[in-house]
């Protein structure tokens, strides 16, 4: 069966909620996914007078369409959308029969007002925790706008083409037949890809803010909720908002809450922050920030300057790149960071894993059980990780641990196709053939922006007090972009709290009280 009871308990309220008829179009062959794909669709039929089932033949077998009656939406499933995008296929259904998506009216506009063919392709993994929201994305825009469409395509279902194209990153996104992006995208990201953020003009008029948080990560949001419930005028900038958790799937250490997946949490920061009156710039980068008189200035990459009276900083960190020839080139082509995501893009195949961390390591137990064979790299002489993942390692057969390894290239051609490390034993060569590099060397906080404003340690790590303040008076910063000696969700979002608590308090200190203000007017008088 294709749907256990259970999955189908939870299938049978929701389409007691489709408000009007869909037609599935379905077309399979002899295959045992094409068996799956057309039991699931019989199931949704039987289980909804609303939905009807056609057999027909589309660009790809198995695959199946969800239109409304006598108008195709252009949405198309290629593979069976259970495992992560099972809430896909539901919202999908939803949508097409009429329920509105839940998107912003403004952002809805501006994918209605798309005036081009669009013709959007998302190659997925089942287990990819990301994956989910780009297609959302991409139905949501295909079910408001006809000269929009997309298919979700399942690697798994479709090797051949995915090696043929040399996509191994999900989700991979292409438009018209072209790569448009990788990784995580919501609609209003997949709309500045389209049509371009906006520009500076756009900031021109905003007021100086009391609070400007920069990043929206799980610090930066806990500080603008603090900011925000002090009353005083909050906005936040951050290049990407949700931070790292985008990339996490699941998390079980988010006290009170047993387990959630990161891209989950990222919409519930979101929706906790809008429930106040915070002014949201997302898609924008700060790079320069400076104290002028009794305000500090923030510049964004689009030439535009925020002016706030107290700044908290919260710009988090990203993967740590090895920097050998090759990373750059076949990055997402062979060279991955996210194994929870793209691992299943190396089923039965030979993969390495630079890094003999935590991370490191967790990631070669993970991909074991995927790959024909993992090696694992570590540059120095022993293995770094906790001695149970180290033992769980050396139990499994098809994994090599190499110490003393200094990898020197990523070799390849159209794709990766091996490794050369330096034996820093011997000083020897060597070169491994493989089809995938996944670099799990630790983190680099994002605060290269800061150079010469805001005093950081040799890791680049601002250097805070236990207010959370930075040197520069008004400025506070919180999370992983700091010297706070753990990096965790948790962690971010109590100091992301207390930068915000703290630099309220600055602003009481600082700030003049009107009464102040007409003293002194009266005086100068
Ligand atoms: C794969 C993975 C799995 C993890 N699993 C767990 C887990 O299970 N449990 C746990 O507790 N922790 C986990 N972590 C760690 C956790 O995600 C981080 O500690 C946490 O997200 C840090 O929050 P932050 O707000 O400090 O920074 P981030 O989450 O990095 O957010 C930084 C924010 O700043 C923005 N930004 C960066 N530069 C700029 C700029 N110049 N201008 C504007 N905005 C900018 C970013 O776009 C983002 O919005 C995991 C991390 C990874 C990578």
């Amino acid at each position: 069966m294709i749907l256990d009871e259970a999955l189908k308990g939870q299938l049978a309220q929701y389409l007691e909620m489709l408000e009007n008829d869909i037609e599935i179009k379905v077309s399979t062959g002899d295959d045992e996914t094409s068996k799956n794909v057309m039991e699931l669709v019989e199931t949704l039929s039987s289980m909804s007078p609303k939905i009807k089932v056609e057999e027909t033949k589309l660009e790809r077998t198995p695959s199946f369409s969800v239109n409304r009656q006598n108008e195709d939406t252009g949405i198309v499933f290629a593979g069976v959308p259970l495992g992560q995008e099972f809430t896909s296929l539901i919202l999908a259904l939803l949508q097409v029969s009429g329920r509105a998506p839940k998107i912003d009216e403004d952002l809805a506009e501006k994918v209605k007002n798309l005036d081009e063919e669009l013709n959007f392709e998302t190659y997925i993994s089942l287990s990819c925790q990301v994956c989910p929201e780009v297609v959302q994305a991409l139905n949501i825009m295909s079910v408001l706008n006809p000269k929009i469409s997309h298919t979700m395509i399942d690697g798994a279902v479709f090797k051949d083409e995915v090696d043929k194209m040399n996509i191994r990153a999900v989700p991979s996104a292409y438009l018209n037949g072209e790569p448009f992006g990788d990784g995580w995208m919501t609609v209003e990201e997949i709309l500045a890809k389209l049509i371009g953020g906006p520009d500076a003009s756009e900031f021109a008029d905003k007021e100086p803010f009391d609070m400007l948080v920069v990043g929206g990560g799980p610090g930066g949001a806990s500080a603008a909720v603090y900011g925000a419930r002090k009353g005083i005028r909050t906005g936040v900038v951050a290049e990407r908002f949700g931070g790292q958790i985008l990339d996490t799937a699941t998390i079980e250490n988010f006290i009170g809450t047993k387990q959630t997946e990161g891209p989950q949490l990222a919409n519930q920061l979101e929706e906790h922050v809008k429930d106040y009156d915070v002014d949201i710039m997302n898609l924008q980068k700060a790079t320069s920030l400076a104290r002028k008189d009794n305000l500090i200035e923030v510049g964004l990459e689009n030439g535009a300057t925020l002016k706030s009276k107290s700044v908290v900083i919260a710009t988090g960190a990203r993967w740590r790149n090895v920097n050998v020839p090759g990373e750059k080139e076949f990055r997402n082509n062979g060279v991955a960071y996210c194994p929870h995501c793209d691992g299943p893009l190396f089923e039965g195949k030979r993969v390495a894993v630079i890094g003999g961390g935590n991370s490191g390591v967790e990631a070669a137990i993970d991909l074991a059980a995927i790959t024909e064979h993992v090696t694992v790299l570590e540059f120095s002489d022993s293995m770094k990780a906790d001695s149970v993942l180290l033992d769980r390692l050396h139990s499994l057969k098809n994994v090599t641990p190499i110490v003393n390894a200094q990898t020197t290239e990523i070799t390849g051609t159209d794709t990766v196709n091996g490794l050369s490390y330096i034996d820093r034993e011997t000083d020897k060569e060597e070169h491994i053939e493989l089809d995938g590099v996944f670099v799990q060397i630790g983190l680099v906080p994002n605060t290269d922006w800061l150079e010469g404003s805001v005093d950081r340690n040799k890791f680049g790590e601002i250097i805070i007090d236990k207010h959370g303040a930075t040197n520069v008076p008004g400025v506070y910063a919180a999370g992983d972009c700091t010297d706070i000696p753990y990096n965790q969700i948790i962690t971010s979002m109590g100091a992301g709290s207390l930068a915000s608590l703290s630099a309220s308090d600055y602003l009481v200190r600082h700030t003049e009280s009107s009464e102040d203000k007409r003293e002194k007017e009266l005086v100068e008088k």
